[in-house]
């Protein structure tokens, strides 16, 4: 047995030894992969939209609702399409943005800011919204990717049940994939309505997460990407 089959069988140990509410509260999260399964795409976008209203339906009916009611009896359906075709879009790869990249030909080298894009996610452990700002820097290494890309990207991985965390990574992770250099830098700052709108009920709170990659891991950068986020 290997090192890693230990530790993950320690740490499966552990999450057990805490119940459903412990860690959805606690936001704690299982790695860098939305987790999925094998045969996650074996249904079409379509199949998948009748199976959802058939079962979104039948929560509504258990909760008591009546669905012949004209403005309950399509809710159904339009939570099938809005989890598939928007909110949970980003599940699917073939909805990954296309990205062209570029030879920096103006030799720009210094670091690039795309600041405020702002997204909505939601939370894996209570499928309410995540609301939030993503700031995405980076050194050129030689290649630029357009700017709307840079947005697209942010988006594609938030339209995802997510952990604000493994949010900030895979978007950090797919960049430095992207622009073929470590020298990337993600802040997001947002809120998360499962902690105001219910549980602890905090509406003041924010959640900061950062990824520094490459040259960005260094005090003087850190700074410098601060002053211009905050200016
Ligand atoms: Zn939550």
């Amino acid at each position: 047995m290997s090192t890693n089959t230990l530790n993950l069988k320690t740490r499966d140990l552990s999450l057990n030894d805490l119940s459903i509410t412990d860690i959805g509260d606690d936001h704690l999260f299982t790695g860098l992969e939305t987790p999925m399964k094998a045969d996650a795409f074996k249904l079409s976008d379509e199949e998948k939209k009748e199976r959802i209203a058939i079962l979104f339906e039948e929560i509504m009916d258990v909760m008591g609702l009546d669905l012949t009611d004209d403005s309950l009896k399509g809710t159904p359906k339009r939570v099938a399409k809005m989890y598939i075709d928007e909110i949970f879009s980003g599940l699917n790869p073939v909805n990954k943005p296309k990205v062209a990249l570029f030879d920096n030909k103006y030799q720009y080298n210094q670091m690039l800011v795309e600041k405020n894009i702002t997204f909505y996610s939601n939370c894996e452990h209570h499928f309410v919204p995540i609301i939030g700002k993503a700031h995405v820097s980076y050194i050129s290494s030689g290649k630029v990717i357009g700017l709307s890309k840079l947005n697209r990207i942010v988006q594609y991985y938030a339209k995802r049940p997510q952990v604000q965390e493994r949010l900030t990574n895979q978007i950090a992770e797919d960049l430095k994939a992207i622009l073929e250099t470590e020298d990337v830098a993600v802040i997001i700052d947002a809120k998360h309505l499962c902690v105001s709108s219910r549980g602890i009920k905090d509406d003041t709170s924010a959640t900061v997460t950062t990824y520094y990659g490459g040259q960005f891991n260094t005090p003087e950068k850190i700074s410098e990407l601060h002053n211009y986020i905050n200016n």
